[in-house]
């Protein structure tokens, strides 16, 4: 199954996209998590997206679309995929058409912008691993050690109070669009981010038709 999960930034996707990915064993692709690995790396792609990213913005499409590319050529992506912000533009949208890449569902998390601004403040990540944690409704098992790779968590950059406004901002302009895309394809699906997160784990799981066990 090929699976798109959209949302605003810090809508909980990442954590939806991980549990998805584990209930049907297939790949959580994070086009984030990749970028963000990038820039650590200092890879000429990273070099492009390091100011973009900070600043709240999208980093380009062309670089986004190769980067993905290449991701869903690799193996382990063969009988099927979760994107974790990807596609973030409709032309993104339209690249993953041109490919041949079929995709089943969209589902869309659901959060308001004012829930979002409080919650992203107790956000964090691995930096080894690019896991995330929430202070307060996930946290790791050690304060500020990785649970999966005992790497260091930290918040990121771009979850300060300024630049998560104009996340929103971008989300909002250039994202939603992407919704009635595949609204007209019968494609989209919406659940309600609900404030914990084994609920909202529930209704994610049910849109694309996996059990809880
Ligand atoms: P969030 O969903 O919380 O905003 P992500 O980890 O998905 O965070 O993305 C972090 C940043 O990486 C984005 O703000 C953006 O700058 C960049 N990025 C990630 N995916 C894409 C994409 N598909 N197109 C353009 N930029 C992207
Ligand atoms: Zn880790």
């Amino acid at each position: 199954m090929n699976l798109i999960l959209l949302g605003a930034p810090g809508a909980g996707k990442g954590t939806q996209a991980e549990a998805i990915a584990e209930a049907l064993t297939i790949p959580q692709i994070s086009t984030g998590n990749m970028l963000r690995e990038a820039v650590k790396n200092g890879t000429e792609y990273g070099l492009k997206a390091k100011a973009v990213m900070e600043a709240g913005g999208l980093v380009s499409d062309d670089i986004v679309i190769g980067i993905l590319k290449d991701r869903i050529a690799q193996d382990d992506a063969k009988n099927g995929f979760i994107l974790d912000g990807f596609p973030r533009t409709v032309p993104q949208a339209e690249a993953l058409d041109k490919m041949g890449v079929q995709i089943d569902k969209v589902v869309e998390i659901f959060v308001p912008d004012e829930t979002i601004k409080t919650r992203v403040s107790g956000r964090r990540v691995c930096e080894g691993c690019g896991a995330s944690y929430h202070v307060q409704y996930k946290p790791s098992k050690v304060e500020g050690i990785c649970d999966k790779c005992g790497g260091k968590t930290v918040v990121r950059k771009d979850d300060q109070p300024e630049t998560v406004i104009s996340r929103l901002k971008t989300y909002h302009e250039q994202t939603e669009p992407i919704k009635e895309y595949y609204q007209k394809q019968g494609k989209l699906e919406t659940v309600i981010g609900q404030e914990e997160v084994e609920e909202t784990k529930k209704l994610t799981l049910k849109a694309v038709g996996a059990e809880m066990e």
